[in-house]
C-alpha cells in the first residue's frame, strides 16, 4: 500500500514525500478511505500510530476540494486536543502536511495572551487546532464562530475525560452544525467516551489498530 493507492490529491501526496514518509501507517490505510468518503469514524489508536495524518490529510483534502473563495474564511475545521503541546504538534502537523494547499490554520490554548489567536481568527482560518477551556473562552467573547464547522476531531478523548473536560466538551460540540462530519480518536473506550461517541458521531466506522 502506498500513499498514491489511497486516491490523495498531488499537493499532499507531494508534501508527505517531502516528509519522508514511505508508506502510510495501519491507521492511515484504513481510516482515510472512509473519511475521504464523508464517513464520520472513532479510531482506537494510541499516540505514535500516525493518526494525526490519519485525520488530517483527509480532512485537508476535503476542505481543499470545496474551497471557498470569499475573503472572510470561516472556520471549517475544528480540532480538540487536550492539551497545548499535543495541540502544537497538530498545528506543526497540518502546516506540514498542508503546505502546498494554502489552507490556513491557527492553534488555541490557554496560558499564554489571547492576541496572536484573536488575530488569527480575526484574519481567518480554514482550521482551528484548540484546547477546550481556551476555546470557550474565546467563543463567550464572540471571536470564535463555529456555524459554518464541516469537520469536527475529537483526538485523545479518553485524555480529555481524565482532565475533566467533559463538560467542557460537550458545551462545543453544542455549538456545531448538526451537518459535519465527525471522527473521534481515543486510546481506550471507557464508557463515558463510548456515550459521547453515540452522541456526537452518526453511523460511525469503527477503526482499530
Ligand atoms: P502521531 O501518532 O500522529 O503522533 O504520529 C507519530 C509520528 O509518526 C509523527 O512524528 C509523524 O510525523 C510520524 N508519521 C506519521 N505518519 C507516518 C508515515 N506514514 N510514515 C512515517 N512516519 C509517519
Amino acid at each position: 500500500m502506498q500513499f498514491k493507492d489511497l486516491n490523495l490529491i498531488d499537493p499532499l501526496l507531494r508534501a508527505v514525500r517531502e516528509a519522508g514518509y514511505d508508506e502510510p501507517t495501519p491507521i492511515q490505510a484504513q481510516a482515510i478511505p472512509h473519511i475521504l468518503a464523508g464517513k464520520d469514524l472513532i479510531g482506537s489508536a494510541q499516540t505514535g500510530t500516525g493518526k494525526t495524518a490519519a485525520f488530517s490529510l483527509p480532512i485537508l483534502q476535503l476542505l481543499y476540494n470545496k474551497r471557498v473563495k470569499n475573503k472572510q474564511r470561516p472556520i471549517r475545521a475544528l480540532i480538540l486536543s487536550p492539551t497545548r503541546e499535543l495541540s502544537l504538534q497538530i498545528g506543526d502537523n497540518i502546516a506540514t502536511y498542508g503546505k502546498f494547499t494554502r489552507l490556513r490554520h491557527t492553534v488555541i490554548f490557554g496560558g499564554v495572551s489571547q492576541n496572536r489567536q484573536v488575530r488569527d481568527l480575526e484574519r481567518g482560518v480554514d482550521v482551528v487546532v484548540a484546547t477546550p477551556g481556551r476555546l470557550l473562552d474565546l467563543m463567550q467573547q464572540g471571536y470564535v464562530n463555529l456555524n459554518e464547522v464541516e469537520f469536527f476531531v475529537l483526538d485523545e478523548a479518553d485524555r480529555m475525560l481524565d482532565m475533566g473536560f467533559i463538560n467542557d466538551m460537550r458545551r462545543v460540540i453544542k455549538e456545531l452544525p448538526e451537518k459535519r462530519q465527525s471522527l473521534l480518536f481515543s486510546a481506550t473506550m471507557p464508557q463515558e467516551i463510548q456515550d459521547l461517541a453515540s452522541q456526537m458521531l452518526r453511523n460511525p466506522i469503527m477503526v482499530e489498530v
